[in-house]
């Protein structure tokens, strides 16, 4: 399939598509300064996550940790913490190896280079590009879904662009549109364009600055851009967990580092599996994990269902109390016996939220 790039005016694109940003960009608070560490942090809140989500946790973070030292000084727990809700914690673990390798091996300056900033934990070559281009205004081109989804569309790219073959054509095309004075505005116009007027469904096509330059638009197949494989339906796991009470405390466990939600606390439980009721599988996971035998009913009180990238967890919650047993622990890295009030304030992920709203808990109060 051949491309339209010989139809696109490559300056008149670029300053059609600068000229709506400044008429139009959002007021965010990453846009205050040009700020290596701030774009960083913002950046790496946004991947995976809508921009409105991440400003309270951005301000969050930023107050606590303003800059590159105090986050590598910061216990990873803490990090967590602030994490909280945000989903995805592996990038939170990642942002605090990569700022202890900033002040360790770059005394606290992020290097202007694309290769070095790709050696820190976390950092690929689109978050590199975006250091790159908005904080150092160099002519990187950093290219997320959202430009993905602009450029298929404009150069009219129609293979799979999961594919490195058509990845290549877009990194090239953003890379060409990355010449004239403000590579840094132009980054972040064509990535905001992108999220707002070409939009995944229903682009905003007839008031578009850029349609007379856009393939797809002329052809008519913009909502069949950019062209991705079939998603396969996600996998469909059973767990269940308890709120497990002792003298008025609760039993909280701490995940492993590795693996989902990894180093966070959560309701102790654990997968169900095919040939188990869910109450059989929970005890049966109780005494495999901790060691806990639990005698007589448990109380079941509702179920809820949460979307990991690739899999749907059905999850079964129960009450129940102990006496005095002791936690031998096996499949968890800690655990403890806290108040409500103290689990919440645990770095936990939003699925244990979901679980405690789910419990409706009059003690939380
Ligand atoms: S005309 Fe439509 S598809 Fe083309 S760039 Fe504009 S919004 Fe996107």
């Amino acid at each position: 399939m051949k491309e339209n790039q010989n139809h696109v005016q490559t300056s008149e694109l670029r300053e059609k598509v600068l000229s709506w940003y400044h008429q139009n960009k959002r007021d965010l608070p990453w846009r205050l300064g040009k700020d290596p560490y701030q774009i960083w942090i913002s950046e790496i809140m946004l991947q995976q996550t809508q921009v409105t989500t991440v400003i309270p946790y951005y301000n969050k973070f930023i107050k606590r940790f303003p800059t590159v030292f105090s986050l590598s000084t910061a216990e990873v727990d803490e990090v967590l913490s602030l994490w909280s809700g945000l989903g995805y914690y592996s990038r939170a673990r990642a942002l605090h190896r990569a700022a202890c390798k900033v002040v360790e091996e770059h005394n606290g300056v992020f290097p202007r280079d694309r290769m070095k900033l790709m050696e820190l934990p976390g950092v690929g070559p689109y978050t590199a590009g975006a250091i790159l281009a908005i904080a150092f205004d160099m002519p990187e081109a950093a290219v997320d879904g959202n430009v993905t989804r602009a450029l298929s569309r404009i150069y009219g790219v129609r293979n799979d662009v999961t594919k490195t073959h058509a990845k290549k054509k877009i990194d090239s095309f953003a890379q060409s549109l990355m010449t004239g004075s403000t590579p840094g505005d132009f980054c972040q116009a064509l990535m905001e364009f992108g999220s707002v007027v070409c939009r995944p469904r229903s682009p905003r096509c007839s008031k578009c600055a850029v349609n007379k330059f856009c393939d797809a638009f002329a052809k008519g197949d913009v909502e069949q851009l950019p062209h991705k494989p079939l998603k396969t339906a996600p996998k469909i796991i059973v767990g269940a967990a308890i709120l497990l009470s002792r003298k008025q405390k609760f039993l909280a466990v701490k995940r492993p580092e590795r693996g989902l939600l990894g180093g966070l606390w959560d309701l102790p439980g654990g997968e169900v599996r095919k040939d188990e009721r869910p109450e059989a599988g929970l005890r049966r996971s109780l005494f495999e994990s901790l060691g806990l035998v639990l005698g007589g009913s448990l109380e079941e009180t509702g179920r809820i269902v949460h979307l990991f990238t690739h899999r749907k967890l059905i999850l079964y919650l129960f009450r129940g109390e102990i006496n005095s047993q002791r936690v031998r622990r096996r499949g968890f890295a800690a655990h403890r016996w806290v108040s409500l009030k103290t689990f919440l304030d645990l770095p936990h992920s939003s699925l244990t939220a979901k679980a405690f709203h789910s419990l409706n808990l009059k003690e939380i109060s």
